[in-house]
């Protein structure tokens, strides 16, 4: 009968595998509701965070939505995660399906399921979980018995690497999203499922905001670029909108954060201070597809923090955004939560990598408690040049200026954050990190007169990235990458005075091809994929199941036969005429704009961040019909009335 739990065929299984604790759910705060609790029109989702449990457990996104659906009387939502290759291979030998941890159900009974991919990197564990659930890889070859299949996160805004493989993608923010979607489901149950599973599509399209690749066709030009991505039924949209929620005070959630019974990589609690970014690194497509900002109110963050710790017991709490720093009332939100939490266990944390003293002052706050173990900044790039390109507006002097004012204040490891493979960029620019960072030491030891401080440079390899100035530029190929990289290792290795204080990770260029090939990929790209998975493909975004090999050989064979190819796709620059595959997802921003903006970084001009100049048409807000929303609201974090703990409501005066 569906919805049973499957676990007296998988508990045997469990003790042979490594970290069974991770696949018997019963967390704090996880909910399992009756299959039946909505009557006839129940609608189920089994949610996934498609890598291996202790990395999606803390995924705020797959969190959320739990929760949001799960207050529904009509609905219910259940997780699920990437099995490792031991139990999967026992799971297929006792043919046990994949299963959901909170009530162990056959993903396969649910009316949907959805997946969240962060990365690209996910897409091969996607495909397990299909093969796993009885569920066909294709969505044409599913019937009405089968889930929807729904994608969303940052790498669903460009599906069409997987559109043979998904029945839906949803773009932007999911927590009003997935509801729209459910009340859809519901009432086409309730009406008998009219039509079956090709008039629930064409319902979810015609909203204009579930993007259904099936509807949609694409024809190529001999050359291979895209001719015309044009919709194939009536009534579905050419473009298909985001999704995004303007009022974050409105949607406090979670309310009620998991706690992992097993190990997960973020042992705290976090909340999310505000959602987009207007600082307009061209490089980065979180900042750019999550416009507007929008801030949730001081008072908002005040109540999420306590209430989450009543309800989880967590002794850290990290105030989560894309540059947390950048919130407008920032220091009354740290000072706050420092006095509040002041002589506690409760520690708090700042994710934020803003090169500038105000960061600092953020970070003396919130260790007041003593904590100090190092501070992170992202220059990005290596050289002042390099940085006007990519608009990172950082000068060397305000690097040095902020790494002194940290050493000063007592810390003692800085850590930098830079990318490698930048568009224009030169060996010289890389190289010279090597000079930033023995400045930085230098500079060290004179403020803090000590010899023991360090600093570690970081580098991650650059992947153009859709939705972004950078769509069009030529990555970097992997040899390339790494030649650049080794050449700064010697650079810094070789310094005898400051060479030893230096630390120096990064990953090779490897991975991040494999990743710009998913991420700039087109419908093509699914053939490749799923070669890799049949090849034995899983977990791709761990380096010890990543096989660059593997990859390399499915795209010559899969792309070659079908007359493009990996450079085509990764290091080839793309002109302004070309129809890219994921211009039919409509971010909110101007191609136009972007285009300018691809110009602007050629030219090495520099644009200011909009929440404090005025807009520059990036295009976001006219189409939203709306404005960023900061404060400052004029309210205070304190006094904050607890009127009762865990589910109960708190209210904050003013
Ligand atoms: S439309 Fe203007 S104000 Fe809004 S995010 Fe774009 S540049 Fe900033």
């Amino acid at each position: 009968m569906s919805g049973e739990s499957l676990f007296p065929a998988l508990e045997p299984l469990l003790e042979q595998v490594s970290k069974p604790i991770q696949y018997v759910g019963g967390e704090l705060n996880s909910t399992v509701k009756p299959w039946e609790v909505g009557g006839d029109g129940t609608v189920r989702w089994a949610l996934m965070y498609p890598d291996a449990y202790e990395v999606g457990v803390p995924n705020q996104g797959v969190m959320i939505l739990y929760e949001v659906l799960n207050e529904r009387p009509d609905a219910l939502a259940e997780r699920t995660y990437a099995v490792w290759p031991d139990l999967e291979a026992l799971m297929r030998e006792h043919g046990v399906p994949q299963f959901t941890v909170d009530a162990h159900r056959a993903v396969g009974d649910f009316d949907l399921f959805g997946l969240s991919f962060s990365t690209e990197l996910g897409y091969t564990n996607m495909l397990t979980a299909l093969d796993l659930a009885g569920i066909p890889l294709h969505a044409a070859d599913r019937d009405d018995s089968h889930p929807v299949v729904v994608a969303g996160g940052h790498a669903a805004f460009n599906p069409e690497p997987v559109a043979d493989f998904v029945d839906a993608a949803i773009i932007g923010d999911g927590e009003e999203a997935v509801l729209v979607v459910t009340d859809i489901v519901g009432a086409w149950k309730r009406e008998g499922r009219p039509g079956g599973r090709e008039e629930l599509l064409l319902r979810l399209a015609r909203t204009g905001g579930v993007y259904v690749p099936a509807f949609y066709d694409v024809t190529y030009l001999p050359d291979g670029r895209i001719q015309r991505v044009a919709p194939n039924r009536p009534g579905v949209p050419w473009r298909v909108s985001k999704h995004t929620v303007m009022d974050l005070d409105a949607w406090p959630y979670p309310k009620q954060p998991l706690v992992p019974l097993a190990e997960s990589v973020h042992e705290r609690m976090s909340v999310e201070i505000f959602r987009g970014c207007t600082r307009g690194c061209r490089f980065c497509q979180a900042g750019m597809i999550t416009r507007p900002v929008r801030e949730r109110s001081i008072t908002g963050i005040g109540e999420m923090v306590e209430r989450g710790l009543a309800a989880t017991g967590f002794e850290e709490v990290g105030l989560l955004s894309l540059s947390s720093a950048d919130h407008s009332e920032i220091a009354d939100v740290t000072k706050g939560l420092a006095d509040r939490y002041e002589g506690t266990n409760t520690g708090l944390s700042l994710p934020s990598t803003r090169v500038d003293a105000f960061n600092i002052d953020l970070a003396n706050e919130l260790t007041r408690n003593g904590r100090r173990s190092g501070l992170t900044f992202a220059p990005e790039g290596g050289s002042e040049r390099i940085r006007k390109v990519i608009n990172k507006m950082v000068s060397e002097d305000d690097l040095i200026r902020t790494v002194a004012a940290a050493y000063s204040a007592g810390w003692r490891q800085v850590k930098l954050y830079f990318m490698c493979g930048l568009p224009t960029e030169t060996d010289e620019d890389v190289l010279q990190i090597a000079e930033l960072a023995k400045r930085v030491i230098e500079t060290g030891r004179e403020v803090s007169g000590r010899r023991d401080i360090r600093c570690t440079v970081s580098i991650g390899g650059f992947v153009p990235k859709p939705h972004t100035p950078f769509q069009w530029a030529a990555q970097l190929g992997a040899d390339e990458t790494d030649a650049r990289l080794d050449k700064l290792r010697e650079a810094i290795r070789s310094d005898k005075r400051y060479g030893r204080s230096i630390g120096f990770r990064y990953h090779d260029g490897k991975p991040g091809i494999v990743e710009g090939l998913l991420s700039r990929g087109d419908r093509r790209v699914g053939r490749v994929i799923e070669a890799v998975w049949r090849d034995g493909g899983r977990f791709d975004g761990w380096s010890e199941h990543f096989s660059y090999e593997r990859w390399m050989a499915a795209a010559a064979a899969e792309l070659g036969a079908q007359g493009v190819g990996l450079a085509w796709y990764t290091t080839r620059e793309r002109e302004e005429s070309e129809v890219l595959p994921w211009d039919h997802l409509d971010s909110g921003l101007d191609k136009e704009w972007l285009w300018q903006d691809w110009l602007d970084a050629l030219d090495e001009t520099e644009v200011e961040d909009c929440r404090w100049t005025p807009c520059f048409d990036c295009g976001v807000c006219p189409q939203m019909g709306t404005e960023i929303e900061i404060g400052p609201t004029g309210k205070t974090l304190l006094p904050l009335t607890v009127l009762g703990a865990g589910r109960e409501r708190m209210t904050a005066t003013p």
